[in-house]
């Protein structure tokens, strides 16, 4: 995306064009190529780019050789798309200041990228910190980083986001099985 236009979809939800520079948060480039993954539990499809969604059906087959059930609930997302979440936040009464503890501004999302992917598991479909408790995130944290993904926002992480222990960041290494 060309950066005049991304100025002017941050300054039209009120945030300044260095907003991202200012926070130290990484530009993340939109995928090029998306391959879908499957359905989340609400009925949407869901793209990754196609190296991480080979990383997560590897990851997702261990998963359930143990019992345990991975869902995807969110994978790639436009900048725009971003935008559109934001904007709908704001309108219900959200403040910006508030809503950008839990979701990047636009261009600064991982989701851009089509490497990042949030996980549920049945039973626990929301992205919510509470994920932490259920065995898929106890799975998780021993096993994930075999297939290349990591928790990208642990508690205080340096960008200031919540705690997302739903979000992972698949980053290719020749640690991938
Ligand atoms: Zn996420």
């Amino acid at each position: 995306m060309d950066s005049d236009l991304l100025s002017h979809i941050l300054q039209d939800l009120g945030l300044p064009e260095n907003y991202g520079e200012k926070r130290r948060l990484h530009f993340c480039e939109e995928a090029k190529v998306l391959v879908k993954i499957g359905l989340n539990p609400y009925g949407k499809t869901i793209y990754l780019e196609p190296d991480t969604a080979k990383a997560w059906e590897k990851m997702k087959e261990a998963a359930l050789k143990e019992n345990i059930e991975l869902l995807p609930l969110s994978g790639f997302r436009s900048i725009r798309t971003q935008a559109e979440i934001i904007r709908m936040k704001l309108e219900s009464g959200r403040s910006l200041d508030d809503i950008m503890t839990a979701n990047a501004p636009p261009g600064y999302s991982q989701h851009h990228t089509g490497r990042a992917l949030d996980i549920c598991t049945p039973g626990f479909i929301v992205p919510e910190k509470d994920f932490a408790q259920t065995p898929a995130f106890q799975w998780l944290t021993i096993h994930a980083q075999k297939f290349g993904f990591i928790m990208s926002y642990p508690v205080n992480n340096p960008e200031g986001f919540i705690y997302e222990p739903w979000h992972w960041y698949f980053v290719p290494s020749d640690r991938i099985v």
